[in-house]
This record gives C-alpha cells, sequence and structure tokens, in this order.
C-alpha cells in the first residue's frame, strides 16, 4: 500500500507522515531528503547548479540509501554515494540551495526511479512534492497538506531553533516562500496537488488531528 503525503515546505509533512507510518507499521520515505543529499553533493564537489548534465550525472552515479533499524518505520541515516549526510542535509546552505536541483529534470528522473524501487518493498508512507502526481499517480491514499505561510514559518523556526540557528520568523517566511515559488513554478513536476488527493489545511490543527484523518482514509481505503 502507498500512503502519498505532498505540500509546501514546512506545511507539517514529515511530523504527520511519520506519525502515520509508525501507526500503521508501514514504512516511512522522504524523497525530499533525497533531493537534499543531492543538492549537498553537488555543493560539496562544487559543481555549479546550473549545470543540468553534471547534476543529473552525480544524481545517477550516486544513489541515495537509507538505513532502517530492523521493523523501524523511520530511517535513522541517509547516505549519497556512500557518506551520511543524515546532518548536513538540513543546513540552511542546504534549504537555499535544494530547489535549484530539484528542477533539473535528469535528476528527478533519476531519484524517481529509486523512489519506486524504495517504496516497491512494503507499504510506505512517502512525502515529497510530486508523489500523488508523478511518483505513484496510483497511490492508494493521496493527501496534499497546506498551511499557511505565517503558520508554515513559525513552524520552521523552531525547527531551526532546535537545531540552533537563530533566525527572525520574516526572514524564514521569505526563504519558505522562495523555495515554494521555484518548486510550484518549474517545469518538471511543479509542486502541485493530485486532482483526487484530499487537501487538508493544518493551520490551526494539532498533529493528532492531522494524523487520524489520514489514518482513518487509509483504513477506509484498506
Ligand atoms: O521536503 P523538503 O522540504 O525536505 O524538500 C526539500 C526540497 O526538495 C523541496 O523544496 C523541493 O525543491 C524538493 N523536492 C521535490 N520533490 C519531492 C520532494 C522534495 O522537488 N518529491
Amino acid at each position: 500500500m502507498i500512503i502519498a503525503i505532498d505540500g509546501p515546505a514546512a506545511s507539517g509533512k514529515s511530523t504527520v507522515a511519520k506519525s502515520v507510518a509508525r501507526r500503521l507499521g508501514a514504512r516511512h520515505l522522504d524523497t525530499g531528503a533525497m533531493y537534499r543529499a543531492v543538492a549537498w553533493l553537488a555543493l560539496e564537489r562544487d559543481v555549479p547548479l546550473d549545470d543540468w548534465s553534471a547534476l543529473t550525472g552525480l544524481a545517477e552515479a550516486n544513489p541515495v540509501t537509507f538505513e532502517y533499524a530492523d521493523g523501524a518505520a523511520i530511517a535513522t541515516s541517509v547516505r549519497i554515494g556512500g557518506r551520511d549526510v543524515t546532518t548536513q542535509i538540513r543546513l540552511p546552505v542546504v534549504d537555499a540551495n535544494v530547489s535549484a536541483a530539484a528542477s533539473v529534470p535528469g535528476v528527478r528522473t533519476s531519484l524517481v526511479a529509486q523512489q519506486r524501487e524504495l517504496a516497491g518493498v512494503s507499504d510506505t508512507v512517502v512525502e515529497g512534492r510530486d508523489i500523488g502526481t508523478v511518483v505513484f499517480p496510483l497511490a492508494d491514499v493521496k493527501v496534499f497538506l497546506t498551511a499557511s505561510a505565517e503558520e508554515r514559518a513559525r513552524r520552521r523556526q523552531l525547527d531551526l531553533a532546535a537545531q540552533g540557528h537563530a533566525v527572525e520568523q520574516a526572514e524564514v517566511q521569505a526563504r519558505l516562500e522562495r523555495r515554494d515559488h521555484i518548486d510550484s513554478t518549474r517545469e518538471a513536476s511543479p509542486l502541485e496537488a493530485a486532482d483526487d488527493a484530499e487537501l487538508l489545511d493544518t493551520t490551526g490543527l494539532s498533529i493528532d488531528e492531522v494524523v487520524d484523518a489520514i489514518v482513518s482514509r487509509v483504513e477506509a481505503a484498506r
């Protein structure tokens, strides 16, 4: 069974998708982490983000892998080309550059093929931007999460503060909106809700309320 959870940056996808996976005894697959890993490797190797052919080659030659402890829903680490990048892919410099790497069609083709393989093994909750539209158009359940830009900036600011990065909320919101703009207007699989996705506005909802709503949908689809 595939549960697709899409939505813009900081819409609550990760927290919700992980919790849904735990509740269902399914696996969680974070496709954003895969684009982040490719962007990190490009920065590390000084590959210019406008060199589409080099970026495509990088993605093809360096598969992204996740490690899951026995039977665990959530991966404990992410690797690209064998390098553990679990912490590095959350750095602000990766936030600022990941959308450029993710707009490269060849990078997307390579990562989408990897995502289909990774999720093909067991029931999986897959989170991203194009899961319901492109990666798994036949997913059993499709949800598109939204939240106001202010609410998303507030959540992301809290995440950043927890990692020791103090940034003004207005600056966080400007960065999120810049990333959403690139994600929504790129040619290759832009961020958009699938026609048959359930839209869930999480502004003002608790995580448990959102998770309950998705789990009920999954139960109904079984
Ligand atoms: O989900 P997260 O915010 O970690 O994703 C980081 C970036 O990766 C997004 O801003 C987007 O550019 C890209 N992405 C994507 N398609 C996906 C998942 C993420 O383009 N399925």
